[in-house]
């Protein structure tokens, strides 16, 4: 049994909270936008401080969701959901478990990857809803891979702009982005620092791409020109700006900066920033595309984070402002956008049940009771 409960949603048009005793399942979905379509967005599993931690954690993300999707032009808007990894979370049903309250949620909001998330989790998220994205799907492809060649875009725009000839990349977090994304940068002739958590996966970079490994506390401040953070936010603040030796940086990670302040720092001590969710727009640009808009092939949109790139770096020599504050700009006038503008294109095909509607339409506090629904809900 999940319970639903809708929490005040300030800037958020819904922030839900779920939970469910028989398999451990705790986390919350934040749906920012749904101005412009579906909220789309991953859903990350992580351990979390407290309950406040990934509640921040899905605020915030589902924020640079509708960022992400604004800048990218796409009919959707930004949503974000945080599964707690504890002791306690039985893996398999809890996955299940969250695919029917995203199937509850009658396509208002559509799931993909994130961090800490496998191929086998989402499997499971699929068994309970079709409001997840299906990465084993030959036509959709791999949306790690997707993500890995937008930042590969952004940062090859980013080196000519910082004349790198001779790329020295340092990546923090060979997970499913970083590990392609250090395949794609060997293959272009860039050479490697690689750090991660799980030695194991620092270790099969540095056999297949002749990376050099070094240590989590070491990669921000290793010597390199460029900067690829793949794994957490928050890793650029003031504390560890002043260690960076790299001039760009460009990675896929939400939320690399600490604070908005930071972008500016960035810019005042001369790094190249690629706005996050500029660059690590491919994977969402696919799956967009893919499922709301039946599209073959994401190519040629996902290789326009390069022209993107380079308008925000343009802007941002012109005006003399980081590229952080360029890209919010370009993002929040495309929500001011009148309306038709945008097209929207909503992802649910079905008639929404009624328990969607209350999960999702309502602003007070809600209890749902799903046991009834289990045996319907798979797809
Ligand atoms: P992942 O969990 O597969 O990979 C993250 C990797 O970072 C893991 O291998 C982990 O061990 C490592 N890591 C964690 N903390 C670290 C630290 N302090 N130092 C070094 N390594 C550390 O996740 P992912 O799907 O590759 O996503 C990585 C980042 O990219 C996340 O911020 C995610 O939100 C963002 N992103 C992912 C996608 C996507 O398509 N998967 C799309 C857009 C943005």
């Amino acid at each position: 049994m999940t319970i639903v409960r809708e929490i005040s949603g300030q800037e958020h048009e819904h922030v839900l909270a779920f939970r469910d005793e028989a398999t451990g399942l705790i986390g919350f979905l934040a749906i920012h936008s749904l101005k412009a379509g579906p909220a789309v967005g991953g859903v990350r599993f992580q351990p979390y401080r407290s309950d406040l931690a990934a509640l921040t954690d899905a605020l915030r993300l589902s924020r640079t969701m509708s960022y992400k999707v604004a800048l990218a032009e796409l009919p959707a808007g930004g949503g974000k959901a945080v599964i707690v990894d504890h002791p306690g979370f039985k893996r398999e049903a809890g996955f299940e478990e969250f695919g029917r309250f995203v199937e509850q949620c009658g396509g208002r909001f559509f799931t993909g990857p994130d961090a800490g998330i496998t191929a086998a989790d989402l499997a499971q998220v699929r068994r309970a809803t079709k409001y997840c994205a299906d990465e084993t799907s030959a036509e959709l492809g791999d949306l790690s891979l997707h993500t890995a060649t937008g930042v590969w875009h952004a940062m090859r725009v980013c080196l000519a702009a910082a004349k790198i000839e001779k790329p020295l990349v340092a990546i923090q977090g060979v997970g499913s982005v970083g590990m392609q994304l250090a395949r794609i940068l060997h293959e272009n002739g860039c050479q490697l620092t690689v750090a991660d958590t799980n030695r194991k996966l620092a270790r099969a970079a540095a056999k297949d791409f002749g990376a050099e490994m070094v240590g989590t506390d070491e990669i921000l401040s290793s010597i390199c020109n460029v900067f690829a953070p793949c794994a957490m936010g928050g890793v650029l603040s003031a504390e560890t700006i002043p260690t960076l030796k790299a001039r760009v940086v460009c990675g896929s990670a939400n939320n690399v900066l600490n604070t908005a302040e930071d972008g500016d720092a960035l810019h005042q001590r001369g790094i190249l920033y690629a706005p996050d969710y500029l660059a690590n727009a491919g994977g969402v640009i696919r799956g967009v595309e893919f499922y709301l808009q039946q599209r073959i092939d994401s190519r040629a949109s996902i290789e326009r984070i390069a022209s993107r790139m380079q308008t925000v770096i343009d802007l941002s020599i012109e005006r003399d402002r980081p590229t952080s504050r360029i890209a919010d700009e370009l993002a929040e006038a495309r929500w001011k956008l009148p309306a038709g503008q945008s097209e929207t294109t909503p992802v649910a095909k079905e008639p929404v049940t009624q328990g969607a509607t209350q999960a999702v339409s309502s602003g007070a506090t809600r209890n749902i009771n799903r046991r009834g629904r289990r045996q319907n809900t798979r797809a």
